[in-house]
C-alpha cells in the first residue's frame, strides 16, 4: 500500500481500543496550541456516528435529500456528507482541510494506512504490541518497557509526549524541502518572500515633508493631516425628492395651498405655516418648520391648491429630506491624516469647498536598466539584443501609486557610467530601481559597483519568479536591484517595492488585498518556495471565487501579466495544490 502524503507534517496515533487516544490527544492539544502550532484533527469513527441532533435544522434538511450538508455561523461550521456507496480515503480526507490554515495534522484511527504514527499501549488492556507489525511506527509510548529500538515515551508524561509532536511537526517542516536535491532548495542562504520583506521595511524611513497642493494634483498622494470639515455639508436641510415640503405636524388635512416653487439654489425665506405647502425641487432648501416632502407621484395640483394621494404611500412626518451636517457635521473629520486620495476623497474634499490639501510629498523613484542587450524601443533592432520593457513597467506602477519617476535609462555596462548615475540618483530621489544584472554568478558590472558605493545585499529569495533581489542604501537611499526577466520584476515590484514605497509614502502597516479561492486546476511548488503564477480570478456557478492560471508562465512572458487579473500565491507549506482545494490569490486590479 503507498504512502499517505500530505503537505504538511501527518502523524497517527495508533492504540486498541481502551487506550485512550481521545483522552490523550484532548489534553495534548490545549499544550500544542499554547506553542502556536495550529493544528487539524483527522478522527476515524467504526459505527454510524452522527454530529448533528435530531430535529435540528441541518439535520432535518439533510434527511430531506441534501447528500452535503454545510452549515455555517461566525464562530463554525461543519460539512455532514453522507457517504451511502463508499467511505472517503485519507488522502481525500486530507484535501478536505485547509492546509493554508495549519501546521500539523493529527490522526486517530485509520492504523492499517501508511503514515508515521506513534503507539500507545497500556499493559493493562491486555493486547499485543503493534510496532512489531507496523513499520509506520516511529515511536512507542506505554507504561511498561517495550523491546524496541525505538523512541519510547512514557504515555502518562504527558509533556514528553507533547515535545515529542512539537518536535516531529518542526522537523517534518524543515525536512521536506532538503530533501530533493537541486542546490536552489538549500534553504541556507535562502529567505523567504515574507523575511525578505520585512527586513526592507525596517530599513524604510517614511517621509517627513509636507506640501499643499492643489485638489487635482492630490489625487492617488496621502494626506498629511486630518482634512475637518469647516461647513456643514449639506449646508441646509433639503429636499431629496421633486415634490410638495409641509409642515411634519400638519398631516391630517385633505388639502394644502401652494404657496411658493422653490428651486435648487433658491429659497423660500418664509417660515410655513399650517396649511400651506411650497413646491420644491430636489436639492432645494426647504422653508423654516417644513420637514416633511411628499413626492410629485403622490400629488395632484390644481390651481394653487394640492391634494396627496396617501393609497401611494402614507405620509410620514420627516420623509425625503437630507439634514444639514448628515453627510460631514462642521468640525468633523472628513477625511484622516495618512489615507490616500481616491475619488470619492478627491470630491468630498471639493464638497467642503477647499480647493487645496496637504500632502505628504511624492515619493520619487528613479529607475534604469542595466545589460549590454537591451536596447531603446525605437532603435533599430541589433542581433542578439531585447527591446528594455522593465523601465515601461517600472513607470506604470510607480505611477499608479503616485510615485514621481525619474528615468535615467539603460545605463551602459561601465564601471565610470554607473558609478556616476548611482551618485546622482541618491541625491536626487528617495529610492532607486533597476533591473538586470543581479542574479547569482551574474558578470554583469553592476554587483561590483553596488558593492563598492553602498551597503548592499545580494539576496536570493525562496519563490519564483524573481529569485536574486539586491536590496540595501546608497548614500542613505534605498535601492533595489531586481531581477532582469519581465514578469520577475513586476512580481518582485509588488512583493517587495510597493510596500516599502507605501512606508515611505506615510501608510501605517499597508497591506495588499488576498483572497481565497478554489483552484480550478492542478497547481505545482517546491517546498519551501512561494510561487506566484499568475491567474483569473472569477465566481463560478454556485457563486464561488474560483481560479485559474493563464496558461504559459515563463518568468519572461509579460503575456501572462497582461491577461491575468490576479496573483497566485502558493505558499511553501502547501507546495501542491489539487483541484477543488482553496488558494490565495492577489488581485492586481489598481497596482499595475
Ligand atoms: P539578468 O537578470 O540581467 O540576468 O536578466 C535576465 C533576463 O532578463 C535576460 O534574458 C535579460 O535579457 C532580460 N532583461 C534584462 N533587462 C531587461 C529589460 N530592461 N527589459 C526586458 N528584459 C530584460
Ligand atoms: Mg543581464
Amino acid at each position: 500500500m503507498s504512502q499517505i502524503n500530505a503537505s504538511l507534517p501527518l502523524l497517527g496515533f495508533a492504540a486498541w481500543s481502551g487506550t485512550g487516544k481521545t483522552t490523550l490527544l484532548e489534553a495534548m492539544l490545549p499544550k500544542l496550541v499554547e506553542r502556536g502550532i495550529r493544528v487539524a484533527v483527522i478522527k476515524h469513527a467504526h459505527h454510524n456516528f452522527d454530529i448533528d441532533k435530531e430535529g435540528k435544522d441541518s439535520y432535518r434538511l439533510r434527511k430531506a435529500g441534501a447528500g452535503q450538508m454545510l452549515i455555517s455561523s461566525r464562530y463554525r461550521r461543519a460539512l455532514v456528507t453522507e457517504t451511502p456507496d463508499e467511505e472517503a480515503t485519507l488522502p481525500q480526507l486530507i484535501a478536505q482541510l485547509d492546509q493554508t490554515q495549519l501546521d500539523l495534522i493529527l490522526v486517530e484511527g485509520f492504523k492499517k494506512l501508511n503514515f508515521p504514527k506513534i503507539e500507545l499501549h497500556r499493559e493493562e488492556i491486555g493486547k499485543p504490541w503493534l510496532h512489531p507489525d507496523d513499520h509506520n511506527i516511529i515511536a512507542v509510548a506505554a507504561n511498561v518497557k517495550a523491546d524496541t529500538d525505538l523512541p519510547k515515551l512514557d504515555i502518562n508524561n504527558l509533556d514528553q509526549l507533547t515535545d515529542f509532536v512539537a518536535k516531529f511537526a518542526k522537523q517534518q517542516h524543515a525536512s521536506k524541502p532538503e530533501s530533493l536535491s537541486c542546490s536552489d532548495l538549500n534553504p541556507s542562504g535562502m529567505l523567504s518572500v515574507d523575511e525578505g520583506r520585512s527586513r526592507i521595511l525596517e530599513q524604510i524611513v517614511p517621509t517627513s515633508q509636507r506640501l499643499e497642493v492643489p485638489l487635482k494634483q492630490a489625487l492617488g498622494q496621502i494626506v498629511a493631516k486630518d482634512i475637518l470639515s469647516p461647513v456643514n455639508v449639506p449646508q441646509h436641510t433639503n429636499s431629496a425628492m421633486d415634490g410638495y415640503a409641509i409642515r411634519g405636524d400638519d398631516l391630517d388635512r385633505d388639502n394644502y395651498r401652494v404657496v411658493a416653487q422653490v428651486m435648487a439654489g433658491h429659497s423660500y425665506d418664509h417660515p410655513l405655516e399650517k396649511g400651506q405647502a411650497v413646491h420644491i425641487m430636489t436639492g432645494a432648501p426647504v422653508p423654516a418648520h417644513a420637514d416633511t416632502v411628499i413626492m410629485r407621484e403622490q400629488a395632484n395640483q390644481t390651481g394653487d391648491t394640492v391634494m396627496f394621494d396617501t393609497s401611494k404611500g402614507a405620509i410620514l412626518p420627516g420623509q425625503n429630506v437630507r439634514q444639514a451636517g448628515e453627510d460631514l457635521a462642521i468640525g468633523q473629520t472628513a477625511v484622516a491624516s495618512g489615507s490616500q486620495i481616491t475619488a470619492p476623497e478627491l470630491g468630498m474634499v471639493a464638497s467642503l469647498g477647499l480647493d487645496t490639501i496637504e500632502i505628504n510629498r511624492p515619493v520619487k523613484v528613479a529607475i534604469f536598466s542595466t545589460g549590454d542587450e537591451v536596447q531603446h524601443p525605437g532603435e533599430d533592432q541589433k542581433a542578439n539584443c531585447i527591446y528594455d520593457s522593465n523601465r515601461y513597467t517600472l513607470y506604470s506602477m510607480l505611477t499608479q501609486i503616485g510615485c514621481e519617476v525619474i528615468d535615467l535609462g539603460i545605463i551602459e555596462d561601465s564601471e565610470a557610467a554607473l558609478d556616476a548615475t548611482l551618485q546622482q540618483a541618491s541625491n536626487q530621489a528617495d529610492m532607486i530601481l533597476s533591473s538586470g544584472g543581479v542574479s547569482v554568478g551574474d558578470a554583469d558590472y553592476i554587483k561590483t559597483i553596488l558593492d563598492k558605493l553602498g551597503e548592499i545585499n545580494f539576496w536570493r529569495i525562496n519563490m519564483r519568479p524573481g529569485r536574486p533581489l539586491a536590496f540595501g542604501q546608497i548614500q542613505q537611499t534605498p535601492f533595489f536591484g531586481l531581477p532582469g526577466n519581465p514578469v520577475a520584476v513586476m512580481v518582485t515590484f509588488l512583493q517587495f517595492v510597493e510596500p516599502a514605497i507605501r512606508k515611505l509614502q506615510g501608510i501605517d502597516n499597508w497591506q495588499p488585498q488576498v483572497f481565497n479561492a478554489v483552484a480550478t486546476e492542478k497547481l505545482r511548488s517546491r517546498p519551501g518556495r512561494t510561487e506566484y503564477s499568475r491567474g483569473t480570478y472569477s465566481l463560478d456557478a454556485n457563486g464561488r471565487l474560483s481560479v485559474k492560471t493563464t496558461g504559459k508562465q515563463g518568468s519572461g512572458i509579460l503575456r501572462s501579466m497582461s491577461e491575468a487579473n490576479c496573483l497566485i500565491e502558493i505558499v511553501p507549506e502547501q507546495p501542491n495544490v489539487e483541484i477543488g482545494e482553496t488558494v490565495r490569490v492577489i488581485p492586481l486590479q489598481g497596482r499595475i
